[in-house]
């Protein structure tokens, strides 16, 4: 068996996860603000260096799997810090526990939301790793929203990941130490992250619009998502890195069907 982080472990996708790699006999420390093994606030450098310090003492040393999967949608700076620095933070500050692994897994949670338009001043201060600079510049754009209805905060944080992984795969913290390293964007799942949207008929139709789901959707349970992560960090993942995997009910081709 092998031993798993998973941030987000309280709700939502990071429950789903922590439960299906449990089932498949895996021991998972799981990482949150409240209600799991390990209690970490991501939006700070304390409660990262936290999370170091008590998966270390959990875990021996060694961990085959991280999976960052918290995330706020709230159009506030601290989005910023969870969503893109705490995410991170959790890989690269848990990368030397994966190097002990005999077949060391990674894998984060971006967003659909990151094919919407970005914000290219907050875009380019993640990507710099300027922290104080982008969390300025979500205070400036505020409340603002997309056409739908979407924080740029949000979709920018999400974007930003996924290009953290299109960049960083190849390096020798990731590839060069045999350390797969993938994304999933998810669709509409069915959590406490959107349930207050998905309760109005208005709600329904502006994600059905930003996210139309023709395989069984217009949502999908956090199991979907949850059996991914579990596949894309297992054992078995040999081959695929540097990956941002859609699953989405077909939107994304809907989308964009001209990118193969
Ligand atoms: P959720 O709200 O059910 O779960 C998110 C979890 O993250 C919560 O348990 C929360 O306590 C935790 N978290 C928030 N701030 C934290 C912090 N500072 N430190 C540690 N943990 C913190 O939402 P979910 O839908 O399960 O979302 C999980 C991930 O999936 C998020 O990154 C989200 O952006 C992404 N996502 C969700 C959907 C969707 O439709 N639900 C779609 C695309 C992407």
């Amino acid at each position: 068996t092998r031993t798993y982080v998973v941030t987000g472990a309280a709700s939502g996708i990071g429950k789903a996860t922590v439960e299906h790699l449990r089932a498949q006999g895996h021991t998972v420390f799981g990482v949150d603000i409240r209600d799991t093994d390990i209690i970490a606030d991501l939006s700070t450098d304390d409660g990262r260096a936290s999370l170091v310090e008590q998966a270390n003492r959990l875990s021996g040393g060694r961990l085959d799997g991280v999976i960052a999967v918290a995330g706020l949608v709230a159009p506030k700076p601290i989005t910023v810090r969870v969503n893109y620095f705490g995410a991170k933070a959790t890989l690269e500050s848990l990368q030397p526990l994966l190097t002990k692994s005999d077949a060391p897994r990674a894998a984060v949670v971006a967003s659909m939301g990151a094919l919407t338009e970005v914000d290219d001043d907050l875009l380019a201060l993640l990507l710099a790793d300027d922290e104080p600079g982008a969390v300025e510049a979500a205070e400036r754009l505020g409340t603002t929203t997309l056409a739908t209805g979407m924080s740029p905060i949000y979709a920018t944080t999400k974007n930003a990941i996924a290009r953290y992984v299109r960049i960083h795969a190849k390096d020798d913290q990731w590839s060069g130490a045999g350390i797969a390293l993938n994304a999933i964007a998810p669709g509409v799942i069915e959590t406490p992250m959107v349930a207050a949207t998905l309760a109005t008929e208005e709600g329904r139709a502006a994600m059905a619009e930003g996210a139309p789901a023709p395989l069984n959707g217009p949502a999908a349970p956090p199991t979907a998502p949850a059996a991914l992560l579990a596949w894309l960090t297992s054992e078995e993942n040999s081959f695929v890195t540097g990956q941002i995997i859609f699953i989405d009910g077909g939107a994304e081709s809907i989308l964009r069907p001209e990118l193969v």
